[in-house]
């Protein structure tokens, strides 16, 4: 998934950026609210994970104006230990959960985990599609119960058109979910993992190519 950090201390971004990479998602940065809109405004991103303590405009201001125009991403807001008053604010102010600083890698990854999954309306880690199971915290994917590997991007791909399985998932969108800013990605990369998943699933799930608008990927009809 493609996840955007706002947070203007660089080592606590570096760690975030790491965390999420290794959970496979491609996760840009922006160090304050104003290159966040910016940001928002050109691309499209699954969650954000925004600090709210930004210099000149805060993080909860960002919040309340995204909010506003109607920006609905999902948000995970970072606060600080003791301040209460700013985590209730946060989730007022339309915050989908909160993290308090200093926390774990492992919580912020799940907390992530979590909210992407609510944002595709799947209620637990767990997705069984047919033939194809797969276990989205885990990062694992089994076809009729045997192990499958599948490279980082491999997996990228095939966990968003899973979630919206039975739903057309757009080309861009695909390639939204391997690329962050810093990688290189021609657009024809999605025909090529796409291939290559259809290799490795062996027929358990059908993905399909809907001409000029993406890819949708199907149950087997047994
Ligand atoms: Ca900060």
């Amino acid at each position: 998934m493609r996840i955007l950090v706002i947070e203007d201390d660089p080592v606590i971004a570096d760690a975030i950026g790491r965390a999420l990479g290794r959970d496979g998602h491609a996760v840009d940065h922006v160090e304050s609210a104003e290159r966040a809109k910016a940001a928002l405004h050109a691309e499209a991103f699954d969650l954000v994970v925004l600090d709210i303590g930004l210099p000149r405009q805060d993080g909860l201001q960002l919040l309340r104006e995204l909010r506003r125009r109607g920006n609905k991403v999902p948000v995970l807001m970072l606060t600080a230990r003791d301040g209460l008053h700013d985590r209730v604010s946060a989730l007022d102010t339309g915050a989908d959960d909160y993290l308090t600083k200093p926390f774990q890698v492992p919580e912020l990854q799940a907390r992530c985990r979590a909210l992407l999954r609510r944002a595709s309306g799947v209620a637990s880690s767990e997705l069984v599609l047919g033939a194809l199971a797969l276990n989205i915290s885990r990062k694992e994917v089994t076809v009729r119960g045997e192990p499958l590997e599948l490279t980082q991007r491999e997996w990228s791909i095939l966990e968003c058109l899973a979630l919206n399985a039975g739903h057309i998932v757009s080309k861009d969108k695909l390639l939204s979910v391997i690329s962050s800013w810093s990688d290189e990605v021609t657009p024809n990369a999605v025909e090529v993992y796409v291939s290559r998943l259809r290799a490795k699933l062996q027929g358990a799930v059908v993905i399909h190519a809907i001409r000029g608008l993406g890819y949708r990927l199907d149950e087997t009809k047994s």
